[in-house]
């Protein structure tokens, strides 16, 4: 996989109060299975939350080490330098509430912009390719009643955002609140969507499925973007991140690609990021906590900070073992995948049809948006797959995935035949150490396992956008990051 080069100077050696245990005398090999280094707390993962938690840290004055899988820093903030230009194959968009995101950026001097628009979107369903200006009256739309006016792709904010029944958004852990932990296809039922809705937005929902995940937990996630939406009376124009959604208020990206952050903040970091150091357990006796790498490496400390994904922890060695519904929540829960696919398009062949560069679609490529650059020229057509969809794909040898798209590209939209370029293939849970996209509750999971999620473990805090509470993405990842080294430090005062 092609990666930016990582940031040097937050990668050399520095001086740590490191410690060797072993005779020095030793074969490297066997040095480095009896050495250890130490420091206040390691930190698990270099993305977001992992970096925010070991600066909140530094900042008090506590030595930290953090130990990274991947050959670079950002996790699922990953950019590639294409010859079009940085293209993110993760997080991008920075909502006008990303507090702790935007504030890292200035102070690491990182700028952010502001994006150009959406680039418009057509539809291909039931066979049928359709311009989002027809699609109210198209034959092949059976929506129904207030339904039909919605394009396909907007009709789960149609649904969940609409009347959004949570007063606010810390109300989703509320008992009252419970009734809504129920399937996102019960919730859509229950206020009167058509089965052709449900089919519809089973496409574009970030969740295995729709009858299996919670609604409960979706509709937090869309109150707290509703914040920046309100003003918006267009609902054809949300996304989840919310990209283009508000009037008014101000969606950002950062310049160069998102990586560049999560780069400038591991660089401002006095003690080490260790690339290429996958961790492979935790053991904690008394008051001191080993950590070892599949190098063999040894670590020590006071306290760790695991800033991975539950469906990395699940499978790192932690002594003692999580115990209960704290165990059963890192051993099952739900980490979904996307797939994307970069295309660069020949010519505009959106020209030749319906007109529309992106394309909504009902077939097993799901989605394709046009990339733009900072100038608003359209570089890039990416196909984005996710929910259950994306699973099936990764069945495919990954060379295949990007023949198999551009084909069933060609067959949907035929003027698109022989006019677009495959650049690079990237499933999330396939080709990335996090593994996952994103953490899904099921339904009556937030009932049972909301209050663990982030519960420290012994000397293991927890972070990482899995453990949020009311923020979305990236802000979320940071704050827990945040979150985590507040525990350690009122815990070591
Ligand atoms: C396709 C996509 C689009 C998105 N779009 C947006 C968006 O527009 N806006 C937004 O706000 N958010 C978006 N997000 C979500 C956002 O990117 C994530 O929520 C956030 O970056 C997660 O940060 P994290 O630190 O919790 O986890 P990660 O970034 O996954 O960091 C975990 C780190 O741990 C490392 N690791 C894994 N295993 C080990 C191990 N054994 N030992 C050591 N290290 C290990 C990983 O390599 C990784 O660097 C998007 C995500 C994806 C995938």
């Amino acid at each position: 996989m092609t990666h930016t080069s990582p940031p040097k100077r937050a990668l050399s050696r520095r001086g740590f109060n490191a410690a060797l245990g072993a005779a020095t005398s030793l074969p490297l090999l066997g040095r480095k299975a009896f050495a250890f280094e130490s420091a206040d707390v390691i930190v698990i993962g270099a993305g977001l939350a992992g970096l925010n938690a070991a600066l909140n840290l530094e900042q008090e004055g506590y030595s930290v080490i953090v130990l990274e899988a991947a050959d670079y820093v950002g996790g699922r903030t990953l950019t590639y330098d294409f010859p079009s230009g940085p293209t993110n194959a993760g997080g991008q968009t920075i909502g006008p509430y990303y507090a702790r995101v935007r504030d890292l950026a200035h102070r690491f001097d990182v700028p952010l912009i502001t994006p150009p628009g959406r680039v418009a979107m057509g539809n291909y369903v039931s066979g049928e390719l359709v311009s989002s200006a027809d699609w109210p009256n198209a034959k092949v739309n059976k929506t129904v009643g207030a339904e039909r006016n919605v394009q396909p792709g907007a009709l789960e904010f149609f649904y969940l955002s609409n009347n959004n029944p949570l007063p606010d958004v810390e109300s989703w852990t509320e008992a009252e609140q419970a009734h809504l932990d129920v399937s996102i296809a019960r919730y859509m039922i229950n206020k009167g969507a058509s089965e052709e809705a449900l089919r519809l937005a089973s496409i574009t929902m970030n969740v295995f499925s729709l009858s299996t995940g919670s609604a409960l937990a979706y509709l937090r996630d869309i109150k707290r973007l509703q914040w920046g939406i309100a003003t918006s009376d267009n609902q054809n124009t949300r996304s989840t991140y919310g990209a283009g959604a508000a009037d008014g208020f101000e969606f950002n990206e950062v310049a160069g690609g998102t990586q560049r952050l999560p780069e400038a903040m591991a660089a401002a970091l006095k003690g080490d990021v260790r690339l290429n150091q996958p961790v492979r357990s935790v053991s904690m006796t008394g008051d001191n906590v080993e950590v070892k790498t599949f190098d063999g490496s040894r670590f020590q400390s006071k306290y760790v900070v695991s800033a991975v994904p539950f469906s990395v922890l699940r499978n790192i060695d932690v002594f003692p073992h999580f115990e209960g519904i704290q165990r059963t929540a890192v051993r099952q829960s739900g980490h979904g995948n996307t797939v994307r696919v970069f295309m660069e398009p020949k010519t505009p062949f959106w020209d030749d049809d319906i007109g529309e560069p992106g394309l909504y679609s009902d077939t097993a490529i799901e989605r394709v948006f046009a990339r733009s650059n900072e100038e608003g020229e359209i570089v890039g057509i990416d196909c984005w797959v996710n929910g259950n969809a994306a699973f099936r794909l990764d069945q495919l040898p990954t060379e295949a995935v990007g023949d198999f798209v551009v084909d069933t590209l060609a067959n949907i939209r035929p003027a698109s035949r022989g006019k677009v370029d495959v650049i690079k293939v990237h499933s999330w849970a396939k080709h990335s150490a996090s593994g996952c996209c994103r953490h899904v509750f099921e339904a009556g999971q937030v009932k049972e396992w909301a209050d663990v999620m982030a519960k420290p473990h012994g000397r293991l805090h927890l972070a990482g956008e899995q453990t949020r509470s009311i923020e979305n993405g990236m802000e979320a990842a940071a704050k827990s990051g945040e979150r985590a080294a507040f525990e350690i430090m009122e815990r070591i005062s």
